[in-house]
């Protein structure tokens, strides 16, 4: 059938890439581009069972997508059943409240995000025109992960800074991991029917963590910012501190506000309190190993990540549904429970036999039975929202 998409998310060191057929339901092959811009760059593919690690001359997103072309060539059938790109891009400001199909406007609207977002917007910019001139005919969509969020209220998105900011800069929240959020709410609404008519959290837990409010399917309030800075702690950012840190910070050290915030990005969270790694598992192995710190940055963790639960909810009516999701909400049973041991106020617990036995990669309902809430995890798929977007916008 004539269905498959070819799914990009292009970053600025990598390019990640899978094809899907029927209907976005099977994964034909999958890989991903590493070290792009370096001389050591190569491309993995994942097909039929078996990796294939190519080297990249030179190390470019054109040399790269030119390799998915190349194997493509190679695999007819597959390459015959192509119907379509879709790219995944981080910030879509204002401009894009929902998956589009790409014109020049529409890359240049991408550029004009990327003050928002300096590392990701450039280099989907350039992977999208790398697919135009390389797969040329094909058409071409962009999903946003800040496009599920536009539905917040000002009294969410604004920050209390100056009106003018907003007015004359768009300083405001935009929240990410849109496209996560969006499957999780659909996919919810099948196995629970009547959640879309209800108040449900969500808990999107990798390296990169937010929580999110969804209301009727729509979103109502999340906890990154103007940037993934805000809200959870994470793998390497702090999430929300005292803003005059930065100042204490550059003055302490003697580097400029820049330095310090780029310390806050990629030195802090679970790596920079545990001082051992920013990776959940790792951090695990080192508590049971009777590690204080890793135990101490993943009690953190915890904490803060009910803490911004908590904080959502308030733009929710009632909390029904609470979904766990991305690498550590998927598989740290540990997280999971000490995050829903600070939620008891909220009547929020979970079944620890349920938690602690809750199949690797499976939908799992892990409700105590004095729970108000109920208590999901959810794997996350937005290379399926990425192509049933693609898919549903070249057929219009
Ligand atoms: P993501 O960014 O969604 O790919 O998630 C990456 C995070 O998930 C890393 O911190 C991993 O350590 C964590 N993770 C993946 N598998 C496990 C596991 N079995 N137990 C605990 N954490 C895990």
């Amino acid at each position: 059938m004539k269905d498959s998409i070819l799914v990009i998310n292009c970053g600025s060191s990598s390019l990640k890439f899978a094809i899907l057929a029927n209907a976005g339901k099977t994964t034909l092959v999958e890989g991903i581009a590493d070290r792009l811009g370096s001389s050591e760059s190569s491309i993995t593919f994942k097909y039929d069972g078996q990796k294939n690690v190519i080297a990249l001359n030179d190390g470019s997103h054109k040399n790269a997508v030119s390799q998915i072309k190349l194997w493509l060539e190679n695999h007819t059938s597959i390459q015959a059943s192509l119907v379509g790109i879709g790219h995944r891009v981080v910030h879509g400001g204002e401009a894009f409240t929902k998956s589009v199909l790409i014109n020049q406007d529409v890359i240049n609207g991408i550029t004009d995000c990327a003050k928002f977002a300096p590392l990701h917007n450039p280099a989907h910019a350039k992977g999208i025109e790398v697919a135009f001139e390389l797969f040329e005919g094909l058409p071409q969509v962009a999903v946003f992960d800040t496009a599920f969020h536009q539905t917040l209220e000002p009294e969410q998105y604004l920050y209390p800074i100056p009106m003018s900011f907003y007015r004359d800069h768009h300083f405001r929240k935009y929240g990410f991991h849109g496209t996560s959020y969006r499957y999780i709410s659909q996919r919810l609404a099948q196995i629970s029917i009547g959640s879309d008519q209800q108040g449900v959290l969500v808990a999107h837990l990798g390296n990169g963590a937010s929580t999110c409010a969804i209301s009727h399917g729509k979103s109502t309030d999340t906890s990154m910012g103007i940037t993934p800075l805000e809200g959870l702690m994470m793998g390497t950012r702090s999430g929300s501190i005292d803003p005059s840190l930065i100042s204490f910070i550059s003055q302490a050290e003697n580097i400029t506000a820049d330095e310090a915030l780029d310390i806050l990005s990629k030195k802090s969270g679970l790596l920079g309190v545990s001082e051992i790694s920013n990776d959940c598992r790792t951090l695990e192995e080192a508590m049971m190993s009777g590690d204080q710190r890793a135990k101490l940055a993943l009690d953190m963790f915890a904490s803060r990540t009910a803490k911004h639960l908590a904080s959502v909810a308030t733009s929710l009516e009632s909390i029904d549904h609470l979904v766990f999701t991305g690498g550590i909400g998927e598989n740290s049973s540990y997280l999971r429970q000490a995050i829903c041991n600070n939620l008891t106020a909220l009547n929020i617990n979970i079944d620890s036999t349920l938690n602690e036995n809750a199949p690797r990669g499976a939908e799992q309902n892990i409700t105590a039975t004095n729970s108000k809430t109920t208590v999901w995890v959810i794997p996350t798929n937005e290379e399926l929202m990425i192509a049933l977007d693609t898919i549903s916008l070249i057929q219009h």
